[in-house]
């Protein structure tokens, strides 16, 4: 965190620009571009007249802040850097006080849902689990809350709630709302400009883009709160590496590109699949008829690289899709390069999720080479092979 936040400069340049070029060093002649990687935990003294940050832990390296100055740019408030999503995720909770009443969606990432139930049984504090599509149910169920966690699109049934009424709600009521904004990535949605207080990512996923790190990051608008979230950091101890915060910010200068082109691709699949005899649904927002298509051109820019798609026969043949597909990797995760795919059932905590359903999450590989692949394992994995 930077106590400047988002340059002035960042501002009016558009978002494409901004990923581009918040997080840079100052303009001095003969110094390096980019923001140099800092490999430090601690810095000489400073004194009682002029204190410094000693600690990385207690503040940063500039490495860090790079990162952290161009997400916040980005989202349109302060960001922290944690050592991992999941990290970041505790420390949004750790504001919460004892007892405290939070609501999160059926669908979320599981990971949070099992952090939620964990401290549940520990008496850390009370959840309720709601339909997020429901905007009607999600505002009963949370008129008394202390936190509403919101994730949309989510993970991996691509539900979208309604952004804009339900910060609102939560601003009328005193909750504090936080959205997990790993699947539409600061990109594609700004949750902090409908009234949200808090936003996350993993980082790990689109931002970085390469499959190689764990990183997470908190967003917030109030300065109070962030704050709170750097005492988080600090005491809790989620930092995050030097080297991953390097990477993650090389990641979300070409993050435009990227995205763009894996968009593209998952509408065309997306699309193709709905015609494919093997797969009985497609959960895309950007499909016309998917339920959730004018929430989110509403309240998205584009509808992001994530798809899911049911195997018409079922979990078994979902596998065998899974098995024999050569150029999308049968991984977990998401928001590299290279397109992965996930039967998500199979984990724990996703009882909701149709045994069939398979995860895309749409890389940067030729978008032919991806259906010749997808198509030939579908209909491989019918006639049972
Ligand atoms: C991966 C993920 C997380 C957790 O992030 P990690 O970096 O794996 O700790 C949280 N939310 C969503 C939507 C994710 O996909």
């Amino acid at each position: 965190m930077n106590d400047s936040g988002p340059g002035a400069e960042d501002t009016k340049y558009r978002p494409d620009t901004v990923a581009v070029t918040a997080g840079r060093p100052p303009a001095t002649a003969g110094q390096p571009m980019n923001v140099p990687l800092t490999p430090a935990s601690n810095f000489r003294a400073g004194t009682a007249e002029a204190p410094v940050i000693e600690y990385s832990r207690d503040g940063g390296t500039a490495t860090w802040h790079a990162l952290e100055d161009a997400v916040g740019a980005l989202e349109g408030g302060t960001a922290l850097a944690f050592g991992s999503g999941m990290g970041a995720a505790a420390a949004l909770l750790d504001l919460l006080p004892t007892g405290a009443h939070v609501v999160v969606p059926t669908d979320s990432y599981a990971g949070v849902r099992a952090l939620l139930a964990d401290g549940a049984a520990h008496g850390r504090w009370k959840v309720t689990i709601v339909d997020i599509t429901d905007t009607a149910a999600t505002k009963q169920a949370a008129w008394a809350a202390d936190m509403l966690w919101l994730e949309s699109p989510s993970n991996p049934m691509m539900e979208v709630a309604d952004l804009p009424e339900l910060c609102q709600f939560g601003r009328s009521t005193g909750a504090l709302v936080v959205v997990d904004n790993t699947f539409a990535t600061p990109l594609g949605q700004r949750p902090l400009d409908f009234g949200a207080q808090l936003v996350l990512h993993s980082a790990t996923k689109f931002i970085g883009g390469h499959s190689d790190l764990l990183l997470g990051i908190a967003v917030t608008n109030d300065f109070e709160l962030a704050g709170r979230l750097a005492t988080r950091r600090k005491l809790g101890g989620a930092a995050p590496g030097a080297l991953e915060c390097f990477l993650a910010l090389r990641g979300l200068r070409t993050l435009a590109v990227r995205l763009a082109r894996s968009q593209e691709s998952a509408g065309i699949l997306a699309r193709r699949l709905q015609e494919h005899e093997e797969v009985s649904r497609v959960r895309y927002p950007g499909l016309v008829d998917d339920p959730w298509h004018d929430r989110a051109a509403a309240q998205m820019n584009g509808f992001g690289a994530m798809l899911s798609f049911e195997v018409a026969g079922g979990a078994e043949a979902a596998d065998l899709v899974c098995a024999t597909l050569r150029v999308l990797v049968s991984a977990t995760s998401l928001g590299g390069v290279e397109s992965t795919i996930e039967r998500r059932a199979k984990l724990a905590g996703q009882e909701h999720v149709p045994p069939g359903l398979l995860r895309l999450s749409v890389g940067i590989e030729h978008v032919e080479d991806l259906w010749t692949d997808l198509d030939r394992a579908l209909t491989g994995a019918a006639s049972g092979y």
